[in-house]
């Protein structure tokens, strides 16, 4: 049998004194919590690596964490193994006489399936056997591809999870829950997919994720999951924050732009590319700067106006060409005066389609996000750019599809999907 340290928990009563070490003195990652209801148990996830920390606190007073607790106080409470199998893997043990608590298995954090293990059978240790949950198969790393005399490069800021059906609109679950399968909470996962573009001369940069100035609030609620963010993407890569002479954003929400600003040494915000010149769009960043009760949340005011301040956002309107073959064009729908931006070389064109097309799954032109402001707008666009895609064979890149970079939108009797490139 194979089984692979997935996590340790730890049995805690105070998670915030527990964080005051892992997270603050530490620096570690802390993922989202959640709360499993067969166990009354809260579990929140820090990252380390291939493995990851456990934190357990009891959400009523008969949680076999309240109990522990009691019993022996905070600290280290099981042991976590992965295997493929999680049936075959107890039959196995019962067949060897091992004793377990649960000869089947039950539902656990993050959709696994869990059983535990007897601890007198494991030399006092509490063992946990845990089957994860069916994933899509996440696409974290950098693409490059040749765009006549441009370079391209996609990257990642990491992940988040939205509500699915806000996602999807007026389409029905059971029509996109195989395509993108949501977690317990209702969430599908999302990518963050800044994208380089470089030139002889240029280095630029459109969107650049959410960043890092989140509260741990906030990073539970979207469910951020940063493990792999733009710094090691840039990495990857072999581009320096200090080699990108221009940051364009495509509209200013926070999941485009976050990773626009960072938290500087004296705790003030400041700009993230040193040497870079920002550009958004005019209209956009009155809307940003004046939000609504409907767009308060998307536009946060620290990824945006510190730019403004330290004097490097320049702002533009429809169409601007910002580099050479690199325009604007505007879409509108999500918001306002959201926009694509189209880049041309060589005779072949690529667009980052931002949240036109978030991912390749909103293929369909009446597949909308619930987020948009204007959806008529939305399915306006997308009425005469899917043809025009088709017809002059556009690559298009999806900023937030998990597993998907660039494709080519297809239609084959009558369907729209996308062929994967990256
Ligand atoms: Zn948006
Ligand atoms: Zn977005």
């Amino acid at each position: 049998m194979k089984a692979v340290l997935d996590h340790i928990g730890i049995a805690v009563g105070d998670l915030q004194a527990s964080l005051a070490f892992f997270r603050d003195a530490l620096g570690l990652h802390v993922e989202a919590s959640e709360e499993v209801m067969a166990q009354k148990v809260r579990a929140t996830f820090v990252a380390t690596g291939p493995s990851s920390l456990e934190f357990l606190e009891a959400t009523a007073p008969d949680s076999p964490i309240a109990k522990y607790l009691e019993k022996r106080g905070a600290g280290m409470h099981h042991v976590a193994l992965r295997v493929d199998d999680i049936e075959a893997a107890l039959a196995h043990l019962k067949s060897r006489g091992v004793r377990l608590i649960d000869d089947q298995p039950r539902p656990g954090a993050e959709r696994a399936l869990v059983a535990f293990i007897h601890p007198s059978a494991a030399n006092g240790v509490l063992v946990e056997l845990k089957q994860a949950a069916p994933k899509v198969e996440m696409f974290k790393t950098v693409g490059r591809h040749t765009l006549g005399d441009l370079e391209l490069i996609t990257l990642a800021d990491g992940f988040f999870a939205l509500d699915g059906g806000s996602m999807f609109g007026t389409v029905p679950r059971v029509l996109w829950e195989k395509r993108l399968p949501p977690d317990d909470a209702n969430r599908i996962p999302l990518s963050m997919r800044p994208l380089i573009v470089r030139s002889d001369r240029h280095t630029m940069i459109i969107d650049a994720g959410c960043g890092d100035k989140w509260d741990a609030k906030s990073a539970q609620i979207y469910k951020l999951d940063r493990r792999f963010h733009l710094d090691h993407a840039l990495a990857e890569a072999g581009v320096a924050a200090e080699d990108i002479d221009l940051a364009l954003a495509s509209h200013l929400h926070w999941d485009h732009v976050g990773g626009f600003t960072k938290i500087g040494s004296n705790g003030a915000i400041v700009p993230r590319f040193p040497n870079a010149k920002y550009i958004a769009h005019r209209a956009e960043w009155e809307d940003a700067t004046h939000p609504h009760e409907r767009s308060r949340a998307s536009y946060l005011q620290q990824d945006f106006v510190p730019l403004m301040e330290a004097g490097v956002l320049t702002l533009v309107d429809d169409g601007a060409e910002i580099i050479p073959g690199v325009k604007y064009r505007r879409s509108g729908g999500h918001t306002a005066h959201h926009q694509v931006v189209m880049i041309e070389s060589g005779g072949e064109t690529a667009v980052f389609t931002a949240d036109m097309y978030p991912t390749s799954v909103h293929a369909p032109d009446p597949w909308l996000m619930g987020y948009d402001l204007y959806p008529m707008d939305t399915l306006g666009f997308k009425r005469a750019f899917g043809p025009e895609a088709i017809a002059r064979n556009y690559l298009l890149f999806f900023e937030h599809d998990p597993s998907m970079a660039a494709g080519h939108l297809r239609e084959k009797d009558g369907k729209r999907f996308v062929e994967r490139l990256i």
